[in-house]
């Protein structure tokens, strides 16, 4: 059974986005994984992040997931984009403590969600096997 709090976030995440996706729910996941690491709090003013990823849709949905979970924004200039020509990851910084945490994602799976979708998955589907896979099977992630 999924936490109602994951449920609840990925919940506001769709209001902003627009829809629902499997990549958006990887940017929730990624967003909350690094809170919970970083201790951050629900007031993230020392939150700052530069993602990094195709700018392009399906992937850059995840965006969307990070500015909902985080509060780092494009329009704050807490958030930072990069382009990639595969990669998603993203770095994200507490400026109180200076804690670093780079999180990768999981090529092997974002390969994967690519292919379901091209055999039309339903997007539902995908989006819940996002939303319950273990944090360290979703990423990789490095502590400085
Ligand atoms: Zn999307």
């Amino acid at each position: 059974m999924l936490e109602e709090k994951l449920k609840l976030t990925i919940k506001e995440a769709e209001k902003l986005h627009g829809h629902l996706g499997p990549f958006l729910v990887l940017g929730v996941r990624m967003g909350e994984t690094a809170k919970k690491i970083l201790k951050i709090s629900h007031e993230n003013t020392s939150l700052q992040v530069t993602a990094k990823l195709p700018l392009r849709t399906p992937f850059s949905c995840v965006l969307d997931g990070i500015q909902a979970t985080t509060q780092c924004t494009i329009g704050n200039q807490k958030l930072k984009i990069e382009n990639s020509s595969k990669e998603i990851s993203a770095k994200f910084q507490c400026t109180k403590t200076g804690k670093i945490l780079m999180m990768t994602a999981n090529q092997k799976i974002t390969e994967a969600l690519m292919k379901r979708l091209s055999e039309g998955v339903s997007n539902e589907e995908l989006v819940w096997k996002i939303a319950r896979t273990p944090e360290n099977q979703l990423f990789t992630m490095k502590k400085q």
